[in-house]
């Protein structure tokens, strides 16, 4: 590439940062006279736009380069512990938020969970060592729930299997039913940003649901379905072993949690994964509702960053 191309080369990436921003409602990010002030309470757009304070806080109010992908290397962690089943799996599972149990006891936040007591791995230590090609071979195509009769393609999931970052969705919607691949609609879109936003690549994560046929009409998926879906995903995470697994929205933080808390009270607080020692849970709100609610952008960023923050090991 001559001198001229890498120039207009550099020219487009800084301006492609600049959009993942503008998208994830960061505005002045370029500023670099704002004083460091308290964070003022702030609501709607003003809130969002304020975000470009606290994007550079506590110190630099100047904007963050964008910066090449750094992902450290593997680290040795010692053989997490997975929690060996004291009923057989799912047998509890009577319905998914907010009626009586699926997993057991623990609901980690002192309110009954919808997956019920204590969440234990029963399907992680049958298939201790498995491989995500292992899972997706015994998945098959898949007609465990009433889901498959009216999806297109099974979505299982993508990116690297030997992810430190997990996100996961609900379930997929018409454009992942149509393409087999998640998030790849509106909200997935906004997803890419999101996690170019915080210096990775689509391809450094995996992301996945928790079912993995579309419910019709984008409807919320119902116990049942969740009940035959939710032991691959669990099964998903055992093989890929995150560091963080990132929870869009209510359904994904309530079956990945077992708890019934909502999203709002929960989002950007850090919480053990109940099934597997070593891997740390963040909600947050999902794409789908920013992009309806795009005054909430600004905490889902804030989340983001505590992300970042976590996987370079700064919290
Ligand atoms: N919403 C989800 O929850 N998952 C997808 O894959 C797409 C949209």
């Amino acid at each position: 590439m001559n001198p001229l191309e890498e120039l207009r080369e550099l020219i487009a990436q800084a301006k492609e940062h600049l959009r993942y921003y503008g998208e994830l409602g960061l505005t002045h990010i370029g500023e670099t006279s704002a004083p460091v002030a308290p964070e003022p309470k702030v609501e709607g757009r003003a809130a969002v736009a304020s975000a470009s304070t606290t994007y550079a806080a506590p110190e630099p109010i100047r904007p963050e380069p964008p910066e090449p992908t750094i992902i450290p290397p593997p680290q040795f962690t010692p053989k997490p512990t997975i929690i060996m089943p004291t009923k057989q799996e799912n047998s509890d599972v009577v319905s998914l938020f907010g009626e009586p149990s699926l997993f057991g006891e623990a609901a980690p936040f002192g309110e009954a969970a919808p997956f019920g007591e204590a969440a234990p791995s029963f399907t992680e230590s049958l298939h201790a060592d498995e491989t995500l090609e292992d899972i997706r071979r015994d998945l098959g195509e898949c007609r465990r729930c009433k889901l498959a009769s009216t999806r297109t393609n099974i979505v299982f999931g993508e990116g690297n299997s030997k992810a430190e970052l997990m996100f996961v969705g609900e379930g997929p919607g018409a454009d992942e039913d149509a393409t087999g691949r998640p998030f790849v609609g509106r909200a997935g879109q906004l997803l890419t940003k999101m996690i170019e936003a915080i210096d990775l690549k689509r391809e450094d994560v995996y992301i996945a649901n928790v079912v993995k046929s579309r419910p019709p009409g984008n409807r919320a998926p119902e116990a049942d379905e969740v009940k035959e879906c939710i032991p691959f995903l669990f099964r998903q995470i055992a093989a890929i072993r995150p560091k963080l697994i990132v929870a869009l929205g209510n359904p994904a933080m309530q079956a990945l949690l077992s708890t019934k808390i909502g999203i709002t009270k929960m989002r950007g607080q850090l919480q053990d994964y109940p099934r597997v020692s070593g891997i740390k849970v963040l909600p947050t709100f999902h794409p789908a509702y920013l992009l309806r609610s795009p005054d909430k952008k600004r905490e889902a960023w804030e989340d983001l960053k505590k992300v970042r923050a976590f996987l370079r090991g700064e919290l």
